[in-house]
């Protein structure tokens, strides 16, 4: 299998198996008991409380487990809508994920304002439509993600998070496809809330993190036990938490080893070779080197992943959430993206146990395939973008 869809999911690192496995097998004590054996789970929790904390540069109980990226996301809305509830206004882009637009949906649900802050055609935030849109007094939050999962462009996080606190607005980032790819500091860059997930990084799917600032108040999603220090009710997904954290450590390391620049040495080949029949979206230089959205002019992406697929290559059209239903991209339209090459478009996405080869025989087959699609169209001249 040649898997080219780690934006959709990452296979678990072995290393980040081989530490959840003993809480699967003798250390299944609930952490909360108190004897031994669920003394060591609290333990192992809180031991990977501090390895996402030091992956975010946060504190240690700035940062609550929860079941993904979905919920920490819900979660931070749900809470700033019941604490502040005379700022109306939640901003959003038109090109985050569908966690945030649905969430959003709720907000407005509850008698709030969403407000779209529109984006420039490379992906990134209009900064000055941005600074336009948020008010002192009426806005509450805003909610923008730091890489898009679509394109992997990067937000101007910096420059957001500064609009947002000169407003007395807080500012909430869906990091999960930035944690553990790029540096993500929230003390170098302030945001108030963080949302990430372990299946993005190479950890099991179902556990995840929000980070909360100590600055700002927050009310729980979920009621009930009182875990997390009554932030988030529900016994403790403590194999899954043991391995988020060994993949929050994993990901420090390989920020030192190379690892990005190798991966990106991958993606650039990729994108070098099929130039011939496709053009890549959203921003170079503000890009995650792990990923590239192309579009094939006139070629069918369903016809294209099927093909694809056959030789053993996996990849997405948009967005893994929208697959099984192939409606053009919310993202790539925001962006100004026809509707027709957004029709066209896959993503490839890299990650660490990817080689060289995987990006050259990936390359290689959507040539091949692209010819092959529209010379069955009687078709094979090369077709102007636009
Ligand atoms: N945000 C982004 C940018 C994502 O890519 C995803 C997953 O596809 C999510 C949120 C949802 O995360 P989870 O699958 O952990 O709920």
């Amino acid at each position: 299998m040649n898997y080219l869809d780690a934006n959709a999911t990452t296979p678990v690192d072995p290393a980040v198996l081989d530490a959840m496995l003993p809480f699967l097998r003798e250390h299944f004590a609930n952490p909360s008991a108190s004897y031994a054996g669920g003394r060591v789970a609290h333990r192992a929790v809180e031991k990977a409380r501090g390895q996402v904390a030091a992956l975010l540069g946060a504190e240690t109980d700035e940062v609550i487990f929860t079941s993904g990226g979905t919920e920490s996301i819900n979660a931070v809305h749900a809470s700033v809508r019941a604490l502040w509830p005379e700022k109306r206004d939640l901003v959003i882009t038109g090109t985050e994920h569908p966690a945030v637009i649905e969430s959003a949906k709720r907000w407005q649900a509850q008698d709030g304002q969403v407000k779209h802050a529109p984006v420039h055609p490379d992906g990134r935030v209009d900064l000055d439509a941005l600074r336009e849109l948020v008010r002192p007094g009426s806005t509450a939050l805003i909610s923008i993600m730091w890489a898009n999962n679509e394109t992997g462009v990067i937000a101007p996080m910096d420059e957001i998070v500064e609009i947002a606190h000169a407003a007395g607005a807080l500012m909430h980032t869906d990091a999960v496809q930035a944690a553990g790819k790029i540096p993500v500091n929230v003390k170098r860059t302030p945001v108030d809330f963080l949302s990430l997930s372990g299946h993005k990084m190479h950890a099991p799917k179902g556990i995840g993190a929000l980070y909360v600032s100590q600055r700002v108040r927050f009310a729980p999603l979920l009621v009930g036990g009182g875990q997390e220090k009554e932030r988030r009710s529900g016994t403790e997904n403590v194999p899954g938490i043991v391995g988020l954290g060994k993949a929050a450590e994993l990901c420090q390391e390989h920020f030192k080893d190379g690892t990005a620049e190798r991966i990106r040495g991958m993606r650039d080949r990729f994108e070098g070779l099929i130039r011939e029949v496709a053009q890549v979206h959203g921003s170079t230089e503000h890009r995650l080197h792990t990923t590239s959205s192309i579009c094939l002019p006139e070629i069918d992406t369903a016809g294209m992943l099927i093909l694809l697929d056959r030789q053993g290559i996996c990849v997405s059209a948009g967005s893994a959430c929208h697959t099984g239903a192939l409606h053009p991209s919310h993202v790539l339209e925001a962006m100004g993206v026809s509707a027709r090459d957004a029709a066209c478009t896959l993503r490839f996405s890299f990650h660490r146990f990817n080689t060289l080869a995987d990006a050259e025989t990936a390359a290689k087959a959507v040539i091949e395939t692209a010819h092959k699609l529209r010379a069955e169209r009687g078709d094979d001249s090369m077709v102007s973008f636009n």
